[in-house]
């Protein structure tokens, strides 16, 4: 199989290549929070295996729900045509969504979610009650991650996913993220809502007029090295989305469901986005689904015949999969069965504490966590804070540590991402960061 997968795949990210260099991991099966290859060797599943097994794995009322309606039907057609689970699904989620979110809109991952959430805002302004055609570019954040398709890099930020593509990408109107271990407009830690606030209020003065909307991800930026934003930051992107009129978009893709200790991250801050994507924990990781929350007045400007075409021309050959929504609401059934949600928040706590010893190694930097969503930061320096070239691959070396360690994780950049499953009990937790933190020593000391 190793020599195989050599021969014939295509992995992703390959510049990730280190990580292919050594010895391929053939993962064979899971069970809980743990992985096992096809060498018998048993691993922490310590990033959720990309963000999305919430309930870890080999689920048993998982698999049920696929079995049960495996004996049903597996996929139909979406296009005008309902089915049983797509529609119980849309219900549910409409039911636990941030208020005013009303409307569906299946896909099949993250990066789709988004680009859907960015056509309905261009779109929007072309057929609303009062159409403002000149509202056609999006307000972002400069450090973001929304996904790999052209559209979702557009909107993205992140040089390694931008730079290659950037002559094929729209342009979008950029702002300073937060960042508040090395704030980008020169302020104290602690100090510097005010700066982050000013640089919005300045975008969305000087652009508002061509702005169709604003897309974040709220709370903590994940794909971005788990950067966190302060407290009102969300709330006030929703002010001014709403002084502006410019729709809010929020991905939630890497921190719905729970991951940052409340349903939705928009939840911390008591906002509702006008249109949100989601996808990653939405099946517990079982299968591809994405959805793109809708707000009335959105869905409303998109009634109309195809020959107004005021049709929303996007749809895929998988919306609305009986497998994929099947499993999804199983997993909501447990999600709230085992309240995941406030236990989240609990294990945070507990998170917590143990990441409070990192502080002590001398090549920590930062630690950013919101909920069970963390991310520490190594440096060469920390008292100047500088950082680790990026060429050194500290990150990546740190993460080859802790798998001979028996435990997976990924770097982004020097940062270390710990994102474990939602059910990862205390005495896991502890054992994964001591993982880590072992790694972190082994690598940087
Ligand atoms: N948005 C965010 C915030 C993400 O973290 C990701 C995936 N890491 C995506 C979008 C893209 O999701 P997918 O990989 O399922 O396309």
């Amino acid at each position: 199989l190793a020599q195989w997968d050599k021969q014939y795949v295509w992995h992703p990210f390959t510049q990730m290549k280190d990580w292919l260099e050594e010895e391929i991991i053939i993962v064979a099966r899971g069970e809980g929070v743990k992985l096992y290859d096809t060498e018998g060797r048993e691993y922490y599943d310590a990033f959720s295996s990309i963000w999305v097994n919430i309930h870890g794995h080999n689920v048993k009322e998982l698999n049920d729900a696929i079995i049960d309606q495996l004996g049903k039907i597996a996929h139909s057609s979406y296009l005008g045509y309902g089915n049983i689970p797509a529609t119980l699904l849309a219900r549910e989620l409409v039911e636990i969504a941030p208020p005013g979110l009303v409307k569906v809109f299946y896909s099949d991952n993250g990066s789709t979610a988004v680009e859907v959430a960015v056509k309905m805002a261009f779109h929007y302004w072309r057929q609303c009650p009062n159409p403002r055609p000149e509202k056609n570019k999006f307000l972002t954040l400069m450090n973001a991650y929304h996904g790999d398709t052209i559209g979702a890099v557009s909107v993205g930020g992140i040089d390694l996913y931008h730079g290659t593509y950037r002559d094929l990408l729209f342009p979008t109107i950029k702002v300073a993220a937060p960042y508040c271990y090395r704030c980008p407009f020169g302020a104290k830690a602690g100090q510097c809502e005010k700066e982050c606030e000013q640089a919005l209020e300045k975008a969305f003065a000087e652009h508002a007029h061509e702005l169709a909307g604003c897309v974040i991800e709220p709370v903590i930026q994940g794909a971005a090295g788990m950067i966190t934003q302060p407290p009102g930051y969300v709330k006030k992107v929703r002010e001014l989305c709403d002084r502006y009129d410019v729709l809010m978009i929020c991905d939630e893709v890497a921190t719905g469901f729970g991951r940052t200790g409340a349903l939705w991250a928009v939840n911390h801050d008591g906002v509702s986005p006008d249109l949100m994507a989601i996808s990653k924990g939405l099946t517990g990781g079982y299968m591809p689904l994405a959805v793109t929350l809708a707000t009335q007045k959105v869905y409303d400007a998109f009634y109309g015949d195809y020959a107004e075409m005021k049709t929303f021309f996007h749809g895929h050959s998988y919306t609305g999969n009986q497998l994929g929504c099947a499993v999804a609401l199983a997993s909501l059934e447990l999600l709230k069965k085992h309240n995941l949600v406030t236990e989240a928040a609990r294990k945070a706590g507990v998170v917590k504490k143990v990441l409070a010893e990192f502080n002590e190694l001398p090549h920590v930097g930062d630690i950013r966590q919101a909920g069970l969503m963390v991310g520490i930061e190594l440096v060469r320096d920390k008292l100047t804070k500088e950082p680790y070239d990026w060429q050194e691959k500290m990150g990546i070396k740190t993460c080859l540590a802790a798998r001979k360690k028996g435990l997976i994780t990924r770097p982004l950049g020097n940062n270390i991402v710990f994102m474990p499953p939602l059910v990862s009990n205390d005495e896991q937790l502890q054992e994964m960061l001591e993982i880590i933190k072992a790694s972190i020593i082994q690598v940087t000391e």
